[in-house]
């Protein structure tokens, strides 16, 4: 069976552990692949590779950086379906989505090759007479990324680019769940021209995760996962005294207003909340129906579209199905075990995916859709990311109520307000305490040229993935102020106690 390896110093690194995890095609429920779960003593290889390959990497210049991202891209484009494929296989999701997967992750790419323009500083001539001020933005040095099992390609897109066009290096330890992608990506990175060391993939698990939280030589920690990870590994890197980012779990909201478009809403529910079998983190899973006619005529709406969907394996010759399976056996198990606990405490139980059977491929892990109506929020199904093709109709009497519900909510990635409206819909965006906002769009993923994170427990740390706050994570700010020789020759040459002021 085929072991998926470390990717340390430019080539594949046979680990020495004993310790592995089985790798699946969840379409099948077969074992494919076999990953290497990392020992410290590796990781900290990984480690000192990209330590050791920092100093040349920050001197090389910023265009020549971004040269390097730019034949990647072209990579790509041009392994588009050989990529789309491997995700599908390790993570089930149909290859259309798959497709765009690589294609959100390729844009950061494409934001980092405009690294020359983003890295510039600031420069403020006469900032007293005869004195100026520049800004350097530096690189930081060896970070790490450590990503969930949901996107393989485009979470570790979210942060290496960024971070290696700024000048960093990098150790990435991808999901072990579908680890594939980030050797293949290490592959793809030296055909294009990246150095050696700069870019090492370390496989496995919370041993090796705890490596890079706390060695000296790691400067920064980008995370994505579920919350209560996300909130060890960003108290563990800060109390280690490293920048960090965690991104958390989420329960996205909408809100659907009487006065909405029916029809449209119903489609874009339909995408948000089943697509990828909602192992999103910004899938949707809660709606919110403002009055009985709106919920009444909206669950007889998706009602019809969940009776045609069309679920199997992500990956069927000459035809796209709609939905694929989940990612394991025990997600499955999870993700059944909340929707009978929703039938025990009183949700409706309006179309129920636990019995699905996909002919052909019977110990495949799929969990079909599945629709609640009268959920409320003493519930778990109501609490809980469930991380499913699971969604939850609440009732409201008015937009008030829903408001303050999504704001009690713990989490606050994304939410979206469907609705004709652009008072009711700018007032939304304005009140509502969530990261992302979709105005009659439902999973409001930004693009890379804007800033990406949630509010409350769905983000830890103060600075979001991709756009500038990216760039601001993995930069670190030197201020010169300068003066020169002829300013000096007009001063008196005596000493001054006094604070510094300028004129
Ligand atoms: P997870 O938290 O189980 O795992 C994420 C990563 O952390 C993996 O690489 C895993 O190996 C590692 N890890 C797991 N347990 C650990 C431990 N005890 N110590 C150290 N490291 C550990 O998440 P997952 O199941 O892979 O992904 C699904 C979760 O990710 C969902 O909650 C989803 O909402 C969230 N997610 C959030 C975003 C976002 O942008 N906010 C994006 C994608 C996914």
């Amino acid at each position: 069976m085929e072991t998926v390896q470390n990717f340390i110093q430019g080539q594949i690194s046979e680990s020495h552990s004993q310790r592995f995890a089985p790798v699946y095609n969840p379409a099948t429920g077969e074992q494919t692949r076999q990953v290497v779960l990392s020992s410290a003593a590796e990781t900290a290889e990984a480690i000192a590779a990209a330590d050791k390959a920092f100093p040349a990497w920050a001197k090389t210049s910023p265009l020549k950086r971004a040269r390097v991202m730019f034949k990647f891209k072209a990579l790509l484009e041009q392994n588009m379906d050989r990529l789309a494929r491997l995700i599908s296989n390790e993570h089930g999701k149909v290859y259309s989505d798959a497709v765009g997967e690589v294609t959100r992750g390729l844009e950061v790419v494409e934001f980092a090759c405009g690294i020359p323009h983003l890295q510039k500083g600031e420069h403020s001539a006469n900032v007293g007479t005869g004195v100026d001020s520049h800004s350097l933005m530096q690189p930081l040095g060896v970070c790490a990324g450590i990503s969930p099992f949901n996107f393989p390609a485009m979470v570790p897109m979210w942060m290496f680019p960024i971070a290696l066009a700024t000048g960093n290096t990098f150790v990435l330890k991808p999901s072990e769940k579908d680890p594939s992608m980030g050797i293949v990506m290490a592959e793809l990175l030296k055909e294009a021209g990246l150095p050696d060391g700069v870019f090492n993939v370390v496989n496995g698990d919370k041993e090796a995760v705890d490596v890079l939280l706390t060695d000296p030589r790691v400067q920064a920690v980008s995370f994505v996962g579920s919350t209560p990870i996300a909130e060890y590994i960003y108290s563990t890197a800060s109390a280690h005294g490293k920048r960090c980012q965690a991104l958390g779990g989420a329960k996205n909201h909408c809100i659907l207003m009487p006065d909405a478009d029916l029809d449209m809403a119903t489609n874009a529910i339909m995408g948000a909340a089943y697509g990828a079998a909602g192992e999103r983190c910004m899938a949707l899973s809660v709606v919110v129906a403002v009055g009985d006619e709106t919920a009444d005529e909206t669950i007889a709406k998706l009602k019809e579209q969940i009776n045609v969907m069309n679920v199997g394996p992500g990956i069927v010759e000459g035809q796209e199905n709609d939905m694929g399976p989940v990612i394991s056996a025990q997600h499955k198990k999870k993700i059944c075990d909340y929707i009978n606990s929703g039938v025990e405490q009183g949700a409706s139980l309006v179309v129920d995916g636990r019995d699905i059977k996909i002919e052909g491929h019977e110990n495949g892990f799929f969990v079909g859709p599945t629709l609640f109506d009268n959920v409320s929020p003493d519930m778990t199904i109501y609490q809980e990311e469930i991380f499913g093709p699971v969604l939850a109709v609440v009732r409201v009497p008015d937009y008030q109520t829903g408001l303050e519900l999504i704001n009690r909510h713990e989490y606050g990635n994304g939410t979206a307000i469907f609705t004709r409206d652009g008072e009711t819909a700018r007032q939304f965006s304005e009140d509502v305490l969530a990261g992302m906002v979709g105005v009659n769009v439902p999973i409001p993923v930004p693009m890379a040229f804007h800033s990406f994170g949630g509010w409350k427990r769905s983000v830890f740390g103060p600075l979001n993935v991709h756009g500038n706050d990216g760039v601001r994570f993995y930069t670190r700010m030197k201020t010169v102020t300068s003066r020169w020789p002829a300013s000096v020759r007009l001063e008196q040459h005596s000493s001054s106690f006094v604070m510094p002021t300028m004129d």
